[in-house]
């Protein structure tokens, strides 16, 4: 998961524009839940997958997931996820849902279907003698209508005050993921995603991430690893002309090869920009050799 500034955006046309479909659904969802007596049943939203919604979720997030940061584009549809869930809420079973942010731009977030759908999976866990097993049992990983707060404060309603809730849910839009999660890259067949310690204890934001989006689940595991693989191959070439480099004599092949380890490195540096899949696992494990490789290139110059 990386930071997405949201304001690189505007907000959707449709969201902001009066009288239409959107505006229209709105105002229906209003009625329908101040009604008296007070609905059952949940309001089926479904003007929030309108064109221009989906399209502007796509260039925020370089059609990447929002949480898992897999290239949905391509191979499935994205699911347009609601941040604050719109219908109800897993933790609250009497808690309608925040179905007054169920066409709000910033509750927005386009998601892959494992990170949004509720199923069973295998999941990766670090065992205490540092070794990563999948469990044998399927677990239920997937967002849903998952939205656990810290403390007693929960908003109810349009009137209360969003900003004195504390989610246990990491918004990339809102947060910075590398305040709550960290990589465990020893092996890079299963890299895995671990909540930061604050002192002794797991950040809860990032444990609750992970474990309800399941971020460690398999077969995200190993699209990460065959990512990471590639990349650890192209690292090591990198080293092995640094080494091929610094015993020639100087002379043109030399000066190429000089310009070809300047060129890899560069290539390597563009592997985690923000539009690359899995870019905050890609950073953490090149940064490291980086500065590295920088400093052999330049102890190799004439
Ligand atoms: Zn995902």
């Amino acid at each position: 998961m990386i930071k997405i500034d949201r304001s690189a955006e505007p907000v959707p046309t449709s969201l902001t524009m009066a009288g239409n479909v959107v505006d229209n659904e709105r105002s229906a969802a209003q009625s329908y839940y101040t009604a008296v007596p007070a609905p059952s049943k949940t309001y089926k939203f479904k003007r929030y997958k309108e064109d221009d919604i989906v399209e502007a979720l796509e260039r925020l997030f370089h059609g990447k997931c929002a949480y898992c940061e897999s290239k949905y584009i391509g191979t499935q549809k994205m699911d347009v996820e609601h941040y604050r869930p719109k219908g109800k809420v897993n933790e609250s079973q009497t808690h309608p849902g925040y179905w007054w942010l169920a066409l709000d731009w910033d509750n927005l977030l386009p998601s892959c279907t494992d990170c949004n759908r509720r199923r069973g999976q295998k999941i990766a866990v670090l065992e205490a003698d540092g070794t990563i097993v999948f469990t044998d049992t399927m677990e239920n990983a997937g967002k849903e209508c998952a939205f656990p707060v810290s403390g007693p404060y929960r908003a109810w309603n349009s009137q209360d005050n969003l900003a004195l809730e504390v989610p246990l849910l990491i918004n990339p839009c809102q947060h910075d993921p590398d305040d709550h999660l960290c990589w465990h890259i020893s092996n890079t067949k299963a890299p895995i995603l671990l909540a930061k310690l604050l002192g002794a204890q797991p950040d809860q934001k990032g444990v609750s991430s992970i474990e309800i989006m399941g971020l460690n689940r398999f077969g995200l595991v190993n699209e990460r690893a065959a990512v990471l693989q590639q990349i650890e191959v192209q690292v090591k070439n990198i080293y092995q002309l640094i080494d091929i480099t610094a015993i020639m004599p100087a002379c043109e092949a030399r000066d190429r090869c000089l310009i070809k380890i300047g060129q890899d490195i560069d290539e390597l540096h563009a592997c985690y920009k923000p539009n690359r899949q899995y870019a905050s696992m890609v950073k953490s494990y090149i940064e490291p050799h980086m500065k590295t490789l920088k400093r052999y290139l330049v102890g190799l110059l004439p």
